[in-house]
């Protein structure tokens, strides 16, 4: 949940108003997010824009603890303009609006796997669910045929049951005489 949550946070950028924006987690300057330069001992979590950055200066002696260098050098040269009258606002950038909705941050949290040609022929608004079913667990050997039952201790005499008579082939039941080798297939 806290990989999701820090995913979600990239992917919120701020413009800074009032300066309640943390300074330490919120993505708010373009070297983003701060956090992440450093090691974890030094951040001190709660630490908002405002209470550290007043007439364009920052108050570096108000941290318990001092951030490196190299932060401080980074942060120095970013000209920031608090405004009491003006709220932080926050830009999603999954979306060209802007505002956050469910079915971008769902677009951006899902696991995508590749493309298959074979789902997108099977898995089709005009092919019945069940038929569709029955492609996927045949292809992945996944149908309780005969065969797969004797796997469990289960061993039955086995026929397809298109192929019994005197004539005819007597073969077993398996998924690749159904869809292959059996008269109907
Ligand atoms: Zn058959």
């Amino acid at each position: 949940m806290c990989n999701l949550k820090d995913k979600v946070d990239q992917n919120i950028l701020w413009n800074v108003g009032k300066g309640n924006i943390n300074f330490w987690y919120d993505n708010w300057s373009p070297i983003v997010p701060l956090y992440k330069m450093i090691e974890d001992d030094l951040i001190q979590q709660n630490i908002m824009i405002k209470e550290i950055y007043n007439d364009g200066q920052w108050n570096w002696s108000y941290f318990q603890v001092q951030p490196p260098d190299k932060i401080k050098l980074l942060v120095s040269q970013l000209h920031l303009i608090l405004d009491d009258d003006t709220d932080d606002t926050s830009h999603w950038i999954c979306s060209n609006s802007g505002r956050c909705s469910i079915s971008t941050a769902w677009n951006l949290l899902r696991r995508k796997r590749q493309f298959s040609q074979f789902d997108s022929r099977i898995w089709h608004m005009d092919i019945p669910f069940k038929k569709s079913f029955l492609t996927r667990r045949a292809v992945h050997d996944k149908l309780s045929t005969d065969d797969k039952i004797s796997m469990f201790g289960i061993n039955l005499p086995s026929i397809c049951s298109s192929c019994i008579g005197p004539t005819l082939s007597n073969r077993s039941e398996t998924v690749e005489h159904l869809f292959c080798d059996d008269q109907y297939a």
